[in-house]
C-alpha cells in the first residue's frame, strides 16, 4: 500500500489543532487539593487527545508569591505523576506584553481611565445596598471629556483602567462539562478594572482577567479547564478575547470539592494541600486515583481502583458531574489501603525505611525489614501506620490496660519465667518459628495452662498489648535484638 506523505501545510494544520491545556497556579500557597484535581483533569485530557499539558505560574501578586510555594507546587505535581510539557511560563516576566495589550484596548476606545476614588466607590456601593441592588460599578467615568480628565489629574487622582462591558451584551459558550452557558453583560459588575491605579501617564499593574487572556492566547491554549468558581471570569474573558480579536479557547468548568458538611473545602477542614496528605501517609497513587473520582464517574465495567496512566484513554468530560463533589475520607482511606496491600514488600520497605531512620530505628538486616513490613502491611491504611505498628519492634512498649490485666493473671509470671529460662539456656543466636512454637507448647504443658493463655501472656510481655499481628512471627523478629528476653524478664 502506498502511504501518502502529507504536504507541509497539512502538517501545520495538524499542529495548529494539537490540544494545549494548562494549569495556572498562583504561588501564594501550597498545592491545594482543588488545584491538583484541576491539574489531573487537564493532564488526563491532554493525554487522551495526544496534546500538551503546560504550566503557568501566576506570580503577579508579588507580595504573596513565594519561591517556596513554586517548589511545593512542582514537587506536588511530580509526586502525583503529573508531568508537564515545555518549560513553565512565568507570568510576571510577561508584564510588558500585558501592558501592551491594555494600551491596544485604550487605543481602540474599548478601555478607559477611571478616576473614581475609593471613597466614592464605597459610597456608591452603600447606596446600591440601601436600595437592595447588587454592588456594581455604574460606569460613571466611561465618557469623561479630556477637560474632566485634566481636572482629576490636577487633583492628584490616579486612575485605574477599566474595560467596557455593555449591559446589553449576552455572552455564550458551550462548556464541555456544563453544556450551553449564557451570561448577561449586566451581571458582570459593570466596566471591569484591568489595571491597578497608577499615574495617568502610565499603565498600572495589569489584573487577573486581562493577564489570563493575554497569556492563554500567547501560549496557544486550546482548552481552559478550571474550577466552576471561574464561571463569571470566563464570561469576562470571552469579552476580552472578542475585543482583542483573539481565538477563544474551549472552556470546561469542573465541579467544586465540598467537605462533609457540603461547604467548599477550605483550610478550616484541616488538610487541603497535597504535601500535607503526603505527610499523613497517603500514597501518590491513591491520591491521584481518588482525586480523579472527585467529580468523574468511572464508565460502567471499569474498576474504581486504577492508575491514572491507565485511564487517560477512557477519560472524558461527559462523565464529569455538574454537581459538586463531596470529599469522602473513607473512600480515600480504602483506596490507600488497597495501594499499600498491592505493594511488594520491597516497595513498602522503601517507603517506610526513611521514616524508621527519622526515628533512629535501624534495620538489623534487609531481610528482617522485609519480614517486618510483610507482617504489618496487611493492616496498614496509611504509610504512617507502619511507623506506629513497627514501633514496638524498636522501642520498649508501654503496657496498655489489656496487657496489664493479662499479666496480672496468676499463672502469667510462671509462664514467663519458664520461657525466659529456656531462652537463657539456648545457644541459638536467633529464635526460629519452630523454636517459638515449641517453647509455647512446652510452657503450656509445664505450667498446665492452655496454649492461648501462654500466647496472650507472651504477647502482653513482649508488645504491651493483646492486639497486633501474628505472635509467632512478631516474636521471631523481636528475638533478633534479644529484646524478647529483656521484655519478658520485666514480668517474672
Ligand atoms: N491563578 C488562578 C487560580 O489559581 C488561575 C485560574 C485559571 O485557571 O485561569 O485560580
Amino acid at each position: 500500500m502506498r502511504v501518502r506523505i502529507p504536504s507541509v501545510p497539512y502538517l501545520n494544520q495538524i499542529r495548529a489543532l494539537t490540544v494545549r491545556v494548562r494549569l495556572a497556579p498562583s504561588p501564594t500557597g501550597t498545592l491545594h487539593l482543588g488545584t491538583a484535581r484541576t491539574a489531573l483533569f487537564n493532564w488526563l485530557f491532554a493525554k487522551k487527545e495526544g496534546g500538551l499539558f503546560l504550566l503557568r505560574i501566576e506570580d503577579t501578586d508579588i507580595e504573596r508569591s513565594k519561591e517556596a510555594y513554586i517548589k511545593n507546587i512542582f514537587d506536588g505535581l511530580q509526586w502525583l505523576g503529573i508531568n508537564w510539557d515545555e518549560s513553565p511560563t512565568i507570568q510576571s516576566e510577561r508584564v510588558n506584553e500585558h501592558k501592551q495589550i491594555i494600551k491596544t484596548l485604550l487605543d481602540k476606545g474599548l478601555a478607559y481611565k477611571c478616576y473614581v476614588s475609593e471613597a466614592e466607590l464605597d459610597e456608591m456601593r452603600e447606596t446600591q445596598k440601601r436600595n437592595g441592588l447588587a454592588p456594581k460599578y455604574d460606569n460613571r467615568h466611561r465618557d469623561l471629556t479630556s477637560e474632566q480628565e485634566s481636572e482629576f489629574i490636577k487633583l492628584g487622582r490616579e486612575p485605574v483602567i477599566r474595560f467596557k462591558i455593555s449591559d446589553q451584551k449576552s455572552i455564550s459558550w458551550n462548556d464541555l462539562i456544563r453544556g450551553e452557558m449564557t451570561w448577561s453583560g449586566k451581571d458582570l459588575g459593570g466596566d471591569m478594572v484591568i489595571a491597578r491605579r497608577a499615574p495617568s501617564n502610565s499603565i498600572g499593574d495589569p489584573l487577573y482577567n486581562l493577564v489570563v487572556v493575554a497569556d492563554d492566547s500567547a501560549m496557544k491554549i486550546t482548552h481552559v479547564i478550571r474550577g466552576e468558581d471561574h464561571l463569571a471570569n470566563t464570561a469576562k474573558q470571552i469579552l476580552l478575547y472578542e475585543a482583542l480579536d483573539l481565538n477563544i479557547p474551549v472552556f470546561a468548568h469542573t465541579p467544586l470539592i465540598l467537605n462533609s458538611e457540603g461547604k467548599k473545602l477550605s483550610k478550616r477542614d484541616g488538610v487541603t494541600s497535597i504535601s500535607e496528605f503526603k505527610e499523613m501517609g497517603y500514597t501518590s497513587e491513591a491520591m491521584a486515583n481518588y482525586m480523579t473520582l472527585l467529580g468523574w464517574s468511572v464508565p460502567e465495567g471499569i474498576n474504581e481502583r486504577f492508575k491514572i496512566s491507565e485511564i487517560s484513554e477512557i477519560f472524558s468530560f461527559q462523565k464529569i458531574n455538574k454537581a459538586s463533589a463531596k470529599f469522602d475520607w473513607d473512600k480515600l482511606n480504602w483506596l490507600n489501603s488497597q495501594v499499600i496491600h498491592e505493594m511488594s514488600a520491597e516497595t513498602l520497605l522503601a517507603h517506610l525505611d526513611p521514616l524508621f531512620r527519622k526515628n533512629g530505628w535501624y534495620l538489623p538486616s534487609r531481610e528482617w525489614g522485609i519480614h517486618l513490613v510483610s507482617l504489618i502491611g496487611p493492616s496498614m491504611v496509611l504509610i504512617n501506620d507502619g511507623v506506629e505498628q513497627a514501633k514496638p519492634f524498636f522501642e520498649e512498649p508501654e503496657l496498655s490496660n489489656d496487657g496489664k490485666k493479662q499479666l496480672e493473671i496468676k499463672e502469667a509470671a510462671a509462664i514467663l519465667k519458664f520461657v525466659f529460662e529456656k531462652l537463657e539456656n539456648t545457644d541459638d543466636e536467633f529464635l526460629s518459628k519452630e523454636d517459638a512454637l515449641d517453647l509455647i507448647n512446652q510452657a503450656s504443658k509445664n505450667c498446665e495452662v492452655k496454649k492461648g493463655l501462654v500466647m496472650k501472656s507472651l504477647r502482653a510481655a513482649l508488645f504491651g498489648t493483646l492486639n497486633g499481628p501474628d505472635l509467632i512471627q512478631s516474636w521471631v523478629l523481636l528475638s533478633r535484638f534479644s529484646k524478647d528476653r529483656t521484655r519478658i524478664s520485666r514480668f517474672i
